[in-house]
């Protein structure tokens, strides 16, 4: 019956980090001991004191729609914390709330992008900019960069894809997959190609800025020129370890969130009023209340980082934030493992699931074919058991 169902969704591409999980999971129900590193998502339980208020929220009755763009009192407290945190002064009506910064950046995708505009996408990218970038009939423009230049966009890539057709540039920092944080110094340099051209646009991912092991998150946003014509996203999935809560957020020029705004009026009707109410309680509490996971992801990215360091063939680099780490594995094609041949990097962290029992996402879904992403979102054991797995079986 798949004829019947609309080009669009069937030109997009189910997202690989999701449908690693999914097979993971699947896996396990089956009875196969699979350790999941494929998704990105915390796993710490969230704070206590933020599943009271939503405790509280519902006891105080949050059960009707919240205005499309948000609780007026939760764009407060984000408007706060982009003040305190970006050194960012978004207004109440430069902020709209949504069902996760996934949400965001489709809604800024269908709100920004006209049929043929050309997207700069610094590869790897997130596994999901492509195709919502693409479900707005834009086009993707694919930048790669490698481990030689810390996965990094120079400025000179930059302006040499700049084309008259070019609307906007999408970037995470820290960024996933690889971890890498853009310095002060390197996002200036961007910036300093982006105010030649005022027509492009930036998207600001900025949902891994407290997972950062070097401190100092710089918003591009805050730099010379760049207020009007970037879109900051944020949410708290993953410092906040609520992914399931479902809340994310832009700040934006005023034209822009209100354009969101009548896009998700139609879409959505706004996000889940409970986990909003929840969201404040989050922003509002000093960051020593979270630093107890960041000082965690930190361990653990030392402790990947030196145990896979001892296995050869694996290219790393050192990730600076978010919790992932993107070895390139290209040694590796070619090369036939345990009878099985490994031409790619899908074959090979489809050879980790079946022969290892580790989950990983193959770094085709995020623009790179040499690399594989592994979360290091997961327990220590975990992490010490998954990698003695791989070791064994790529030797
Ligand atoms: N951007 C990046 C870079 C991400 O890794 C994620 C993780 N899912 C998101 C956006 C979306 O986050 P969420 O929708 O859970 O807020
Ligand atoms: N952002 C996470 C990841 O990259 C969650 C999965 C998703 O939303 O795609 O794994």
């Amino acid at each position: 019956m798949n004829q019947f169902l609309s080009e669009r969704i069937i030109n997009m591409e189910t997202s690989a980090t999701l449908a690693m999980a999914a097979k993971a999971r699947e896996l396990k129900q089956a009875g196969k001991d699979v350790i999941g590193l494929s998704l990105g998502e915390p796993d710490f339980n969230i704070p206590d004191f933020i599943k009271e208020s939503a405790k509280k929220a519902i006891d105080e009755n949050y059960s009707s729609y919240s205005p499309v763009d948000g609780y007026g009192d939760l764009k407060q407290a984000i408007s706060r914390k982009f003040l305190r945190d970006n050194n960012l002064q978004y207004g109440t009506d430069q902020i709209v709330v949504s069902t996760g910064a996934k949400q965001s950046l489709a809604n800024v995708a269908m709100v920004m992008i006209n049929q043929g505009d050309e997207v700069i996408l610094p590869a790897p990218y997130w596994v999901s900019y492509r195709d919502i970038v693409k479900l707005a009939d834009g086009v993707p423009v694919e930048v790669p960069t490698s481990i030689d230049t810390d996965f990094k966009m120079t400025a000179a890539q930059l302006r040499a894809v700049i084309t008259p057709k070019t609307k906007m540039l999408w970037f995470s920092s820290p960024c996933n997959p690889s971890g890498s944080v853009y310095s002060a110094e390197e996002l200036e340099n961007l910036a300093a190609v982006l105010r030649e051209h005022p027509g492009i646009f930036v998207v600001s991912d900025e949902i891994y800025e407290h997972i950062n092991f070097r401190g100092g998150h710089v918003s591009m946003a805050a730099l010379p020129g760049m207020y009007e014509r970037c879109i900051t996203v944020n949410g708290v999935s993953k410092a906040y370890a609520m992914t399931g809560w479902r809340i994310g957020f832009i700040g934006a020029p005023a034209w822009i969130a209100k354009a969101c705004t009548k896009f998700q009026g139609q879409i959505t009707s706004g996000a889940n009023a409970i986990a909003q109410r929840a969201t404040i309680t989050a922003l509002d509490a000093p960051l020593s209340k979270i630093q107890f996971m960041i000082d965690k992801f930190h361990q653990r990215r030392d402790l990947i980082l030196s145990l896979l360091g001892e296995i050869p063939g694996f290219k790393l680099n050192v990730p600076e934030g978010a919790f992932y780490v993107f070895p390139d594995i290209s040694s590796f094609f070619g090369k036939t493992l345990h009878g099985h041949h490994i031409g790619n990097a899908a074959d090979f962290a489809m050879y980790l699931l079946e022969v290892a029992g580790v989950a990983t996402v193959t770094g085709e879904a995020f623009g790179n074919a040499d690399c594989i992403r592994i979360s290091y979102a997961a327990s220590e054991d975990e992490i010490r058991q998954a990698v003695a797995r791989i070791k064994a079986a790529l030797t």
